[in-house]
């Protein structure tokens, strides 16, 4: 049966025209679903009875609740979703002074195997529908409404998997998230985090504006064909071609974000080719320190990393900050529940 929430607008409205309806009732329905949270065709008043009736007939509405949920020591909260077929997906929702980022997965697993990354260690396993997606916020907007005062406020597609692997279903959930009749996200407020899979980025950056975040690691090919292996597809040159290519609006920056890695990525020398690399490009720049992974079943099945001391850290943000660039250093939430960055492995 066909999900509604695989489907974004327009969708719909071919949908209910093939059913012989008026694409105003795509409008009706679409705003029942998400703006008013409606899960039931029943429920959906403005339908006469009969296309209500003939809705249940052909299509669902699905919904995903976690199988479980681990708040942590800090607030941070993560979910468990089982999907359909039994495989597990993550969402982590995180506390800000005032408002909540969740932190959406795109697919079971990951097919681009970074070498640091716990995700990246189970390989694809597959996309996520659209609808998938969407009910990770949905979940997560009205777990918030029930339990906190503060939003949902900024998206970010850095959960498990690569969004941009996944192009069309996530490009469906953007346009619905999006869409002020749907979800109703503003665009500085959705960030979608690639490893630089470049000609969806150059794709997706002409459909839909949205903020981007970029996984470089590392300032030279060699350094980045070590823990990226999609490096050896789209070299860095290629990568930093694209920035330069893809539309920004006035006073938006591109994330970089820069995962620090003991001994591999992490000295002087880096931080200022770096700088060089960079130069030119609106950014700002997002220093990752290694999250070591729980998972046991991996030891030995790749490289092993270490986190960078303290100082290693500092002296690394002191030397881009020189060159003039903004540098923050992500703030690990969630570590005691598994719900770092690149600890997520659906378990
Ligand atoms: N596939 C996308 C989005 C998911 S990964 C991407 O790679 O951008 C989200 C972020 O977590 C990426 O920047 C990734 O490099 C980082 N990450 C992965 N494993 C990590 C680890 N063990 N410690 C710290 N950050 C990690
Ligand atoms: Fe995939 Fe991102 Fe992990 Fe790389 S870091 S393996 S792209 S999820």
């Amino acid at each position: 049966m066909l999900d509604l929430k695989d489907c974004d607008l327009e969708g719909l409205k071919k949908l209910f025209l093939e059913m012989g309806e008026p694409a105003y009732r795509a409008k009706q329905v679409f705003q029942a679903i998400y703006a008013q949270g409606k899960t039931d065709f029943e429920t959906i008043s403005p339908l006469p009875k009969s296309l209500r009736q003939r809705l249940s007939e052909v299509a669902i509405l699905s919904q995903l609740v976690p199988s479980q949920t681990l708040v942590s020591n800090d607030g941070t909260t993560k979910f468990l979703f089982t999907l359909k077929d039994g495989y597990c997906i993550e969402s982590v929702l995180i506390p800000h002074n005032g408002y909540y980022t969740l932190c959406v997965s795109t697919q079971v697993g990951c097919a681009q195997g970074c070498r640091f990354c716990l995700t990246g260690r189970l390989g694809l396993k597959r996309h996520l529908k659209t609808s998938e997606i969407i009910n990770q916020v949905i979940w997560a907007r009205s777990f918030l409404k029930r339990k906190h005062p503060w939003p949902l406020r900024n998206l970010v597609f850095m959960g498990m998997g690569e969004p941009l692997h996944n192009y069309q279903n996530v490009l469906r959930a953007i346009k619905i998230l999006l869409d002020p009749l749907g979800l109703n996200f503003s665009h500085r407020r959705l960030t979608i985090s690639t490893v630089g899979l470049v000609p969806q980025m150059l794709k997706m950056s002409q459909e839909v504006n949205i903020s981007w975040a970029i996984s470089l690691h590392a300032p030279d090919d060699d350094t980045r064909n070590l823990i990226v292996p999609v490096n050896k597809r789209y070299p860095l040159a290629t990568l930093i071609e694209a920035l330069k290519r893809m539309p920004l609006p006035p006073r938006k920056r591109f994330t970089i974000e820069y995962v620090m890695l003991k001994d591999i990525n992490t000295s002087k020398d880096h931080a200022l080719r770096l700088a060089y690399l960079l130069r030119n490009i609106p950014v700002k720049i997002n220093l990752i320190p290694y999250n070591p992974h729980f998972s046991t079943e991996f030891k030995g099945a790749g490289l092993e990393f270490e986190r960078p001391e303290e100082r290693e850290i500092l002296s690394f943000q002191q030397i881009l900050q020189n060159k003039g660039y903004t540098v923050t250093i992500r703030k690990s939430k969630g570590a005691d529940i598994g719900a770092a960055c690149g600890q997520l492995d659906g378990k």
